[in-house]
């Protein structure tokens, strides 16, 4: 399953990195790969999110 031409499993860019953050705790957030897929992951409660396409799926927790 590889597709070409918009490299979506290279990663984000560095800047991108360092202006995203957890939506639950506003920690940063680091690479990481689950299952081979690149993801990111809240360096504080470790949670995962998702990178589709190269955006990151970054919601706050539903808490109601
Ligand atoms: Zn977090």
């Amino acid at each position: 399953m590889e597709k070409n031409g918009r490299g979506n499993n290279k990663g984000l860019p560095k800047d991108l990195l360092e202006i995203l953050a957890c939506p639950d705790d506003k920690s940063q957030v680091k690479e990481a790969r689950v299952k081979g897929k690149y993801s990111l992951q809240c360096v504080k409660c470790k949670r995962i999110f998702e990178v589709r396409e190269g955006i990151p799926i970054m919601l706050p927790k539903q808490e109601t």
